[in-house]
């Protein structure tokens, strides 16, 4: 039964909030179904047993005081395409909580830090803080956009159903050692993350079964298809 469970559901259902369309989709998880729905650029929302789960809301890409309200929200890292304060404002309730890293939490009271390696739980989701960081892509000699420690990627555990977002990273090494990944968001732009060969590289080192190709300028998704036999490509 619990294999039956973790098969994968491709339905592909639309949003409509106020004009926006937003396309979700439905996963069997041992939880229960979770809902994903990939807003744009770096943000994301998962819906799952009523709760709402935002990661990296941006107020550039959506207008949330027309999304649904938080539950959680998970801030990959400080950029503030990533860290949007007024986003955030739109959607946080009393009781939500911020999950995120040191450097966001200096920026903002009361979000809960939790470091690269780090797992926390969050209603019974088991949420692991995995490395987010640059290897060759420099902002100046000796500075990466993204310094190894400052940035989280989250794995989001609906008990053996890993949902995997990357955050802005390369490919880098950690990934060979995720484990099974049933769905994973990857990055993929130049300066700041990864070329469309890396790209390609790393999703077949994550190996997920659904693949979601996200901060993006343009992805060219028949070649995805056609370079990632294998993989679902949404
Ligand atoms: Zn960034
Ligand atoms: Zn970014």
């Amino acid at each position: 039964m619990k294999r039956l469970l973790t098969v994968l559901l491709t339905a592909f259902i639309p949003l409509t909030i106020m004009g926006q369309v937003f396309k979700s989709d439905t996963y069997s998880t041992p939880l229960g179904e979770i809902t994903v729905t990939p807003i744009g650029h770096g943000s994301l929302m998962i819906a799952f047993d009523g709760k709402v789960i935002h990661i990296d809301p941006y107020g550039s890409v959506a207008d949330y005081a027309k999304l649904p309200k938080a539950d959680l929200i998970l801030i990959t890292h400080e950029h503030s395409d990533h860290f949007d304060p007024e986003a955030i404002a739109l959607i946080r309730k009393p009781d939500t909580e911020i999950i995120s890293t040191r450097l966001v939490a200096e920026r903002m009271p009361g979000v809960r830090v939790v470091s690269n390696g780090e797992t926390t739980d969050w209603d019974g989701i088991r949420i692991e803080a995995v490395p987010a960081y640059n290897i060759q892509r420099m902002r100046s000699p000796g500075v990466p956009y993204h310094p190894k420690g400052d940035g989280n990627g989250y794995v989001l555990n609906f008990g053996d159903f890993r949902l995997y977002v990357a955050g802005d990273t390369e490919l880098i090494p950690e990934m060979k050692e995720l484990g099974k990944i049933d769905v994973a968001f990857l990055p993929k732009m130049l300066p700041y993350t990864m070329s469309d060969d890396e790209f390609l590289e790393a999703a077949r080192v994550v190996h997920p079964k659904a693949l979601y190709p996200y901060h993006f300028l343009k992805a060219d998704r028949p070649r995805l298809r056609e370079e990632l036999p294998g993989i679902e490509i949404r």
